[in-house]
C-alpha cells in the first residue's frame, strides 16, 4: 500500500473516531472502554496525545532536531491521567486540534524527508513515513476500544488486510515455542504460520478477516471459527 492510501486510511479513521466521540455525552464519557482501567476520557486523551507524539516525530524528521515521542513512560501516563480530568468540551477540542495539527505536520514534510529515521516509544528506529500507518492503527482500533457501537467487523477491508500482515509479522517476531497457523476464510492469500519450527506446539486460528485480526490485535476471540479459546496475544 502506498503512502497516499495510508493517509486516506488515517483521514477516514479519524472521521470515524470523531463521529463516535461526538455521539457521547459527558456522562457517557465516564463509561469504561474495552481497555482495562481506562474510561472513554482516558482513551480520548490518549488518542489526542498520540497525535501530538507522532507530530513530534514528524517535526524531528523535518528539522533533524531530535524530538522524542514522549519524555518518559511516566510523563506519557501522567499526561493521559491529566487529560482524563478535562471536561467533555475540552476533550473534544483537544481531539480535533491534535488530529488537525498532525495532518498539518505531515503536509509540511518535504518529499525528501519521509525516509528520515525517528525513534518509536519502544526504541526502534523507523522511517517517519511509518507514523502514518501507526496513526491509522491508533484511530481505527481505538474506535473499537471505545465500545460505542463500532467494531472490527465495521472496519474497511483494506485496513484489515494491512493490519493482518502487520499483526502476524509481530506475532512471528515475538512468539517462540508456540506456532500460530492463521488463516482467513475465503482468502487463501491471507494465510500465515508464525514459525517454521514444526516441533513447536501448533495452534490454529481461523475465521473471517475481522475476527482473525481482532484476535491477533489482542482483542479476544469473538467471531473465530477455530482458536477462540486461545488466549489473545497482548499487542498494542
Ligand atoms: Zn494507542
Amino acid at each position: 500500500m502506498n503512502g497516499t492510501a495510508e493517509l486516506d486510511l488515517v483521514r477516514d479513521g479519524t472521521q470515524c473516531w470523531r463521529d463516535l466521540v461526538a455521539t457521547l455525552d459527558d456522562a457517557e464519557l465516564d463509561a469504561p472502554t474495552l481497555l482495562e482501567g481506562w474510561t472513554r476520557r482516558h482513551l480520548i486523551a490518549h488518542v489526542a496525545f498520540n497525535a501530538r507524539a507522532l507530530g513530534r516525530l514528524t517535526e524531528w524528521a523535518r528539522t533533524g532536531v531530535e524530538h522524542p515521542m514522549y519524555a518518559s513512560q511516566e510523563a506519557r501516563d501522567e499526561e493521559i491521567a491529566r487529560g482524563a480530568e478535562l471536561t467533555g468540551e475540552q476533550l473534544r477540542r483537544l481531539d480535533r486540534e491534535s488530529a488537525e495539527a498532525l495532518a498539518t505536520g505531515w503536509d509540511a514534510l518535504p518529499a525528501d524527508r519521509w525516509e528520515a529515521e525517528v525513534r518509536t516509544r519502544q526504541g526502534t528506529m523507523i522511517p517517519v513515513r511509518q507514523t502514518v500507518w501507526m496513526r491509522a492503527r491508533e484511530v481505527w482500533i481505538h474506535a473499537a476500544d471505545l465500545d460505542a457501537g463500532f467494531g472490527f467487523a465495521d472496519m474497511p477491508e483494506e485496513f484489515l488486510e494491512q493490519l493482518f500482515v502487520d499483526v502476524v509479522g509481530s506475532l512471528r517476531a515475538r512468539e517462540s515455542g508456540r506456532r500460530f497457523v492463521v488463516s482467513v476464510e475465503g482468502r487463501p492469500d491471507l494465510e500465515a504460520s508464525t514459525s517454521e519450527d514444526s516441533s513447536a506446539e501448533s495452534l490454529r486460528i481461523s475465521g473471517p478477516l475481522w475476527a482473525v485480526v481482532a484476535w491477533a490485535s489482542g482483542r479476544g476471540g469473538e467471531g473465530l471459527a477455530s482458536g477462540s479459546e486461545v488466549p489473545a496475544p497482548t499487542w498494542l
